[in-house]
């Protein structure tokens, strides 16, 4: 599932000075640094997945329940970055977190589309708000808030807010980056999340 979900997003960072051999050996990287669950968290959280979601079958409250659960070694994939290229760690490390952000957010994004077809569901960017969080996280989140009532928004509305965002953002500062699907900008630390 890892793949199919990093086949349609690829690097967000345009690699002017990396090959694409050490760009393929890094997605290699990202993917195998994919932590599954421990049986016992596995187990603890099915339960709450099973009472959230009581009519999905079997196999998809399990799905739902690594999507939660499931997360990258931040520690792991840089290292394993700085044995293929030499560069700047504070770079491989934001490409790292830049990437796993993503994945993630898309992984979360498919489940959350097949569990609510309809769009009922509440959603936000969940996350640290702190001296480090940009202001396209702050702007996220203040329209959400206010779009929201404090209950967060349907699935397509947060896209379509954070599309928003990042365009305006953009169009600032003259940035190379693309907007790409849940990367509002680089070093991202936020989360889609399903408010509850
Ligand atoms: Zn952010």
């Amino acid at each position: 599932m890892l793949r199919a979900i990093y086949s349609r997003n690829p690097f967000w960072e345009s690699f002017s000075n990396l090959t694409q051999s050490v760009s393929e050996k890094f997605k290699e990287i990202i993917t195998q640094s994919y932590m599954a669950p421990t049986e016992d968290a596995f187990r603890a959280e099915l339960k709450n997945v099973q009472e959230d979601y009581p009519t999905a079958s079997r196999e998809r409250q399990m799905r739902i329940t690594y999507g939660r659960l499931g997360k990258f070694s931040l520690p792991r994939i840089i290292a394993e970055m700085k044995k293929v290229v030499v560069e700047d760690v504070y770079r491989l490390e934001r490409i790292a977190r830049t990437e796993t952000t993503a994945i993630t957010a898309t992984g979360r994004e498919q489940a959350f589309q097949e569990t609510d077809p309809a769009g009922k569901n509440r959603y936000d960017w969940f996350g640290p708000l702190d001296a480090r969080t940009s202001d396209e996280c702050r702007e996220i989140e203040r329209r959400v808030q206010a779009a929201g009532k404090g209950k967060g928004v349907t699935l397509k509305e947060l896209k379509e807010i954070m599309k928003s965002v990042v365009n305006t953002a953009n169009q600032g500062r003259r940035t190379k980056w693309q907007l790409r699907d849940w990367s509002p900008h680089a070093n991202c630390r936020r989360v889609l999340r399903r408010v509850v």
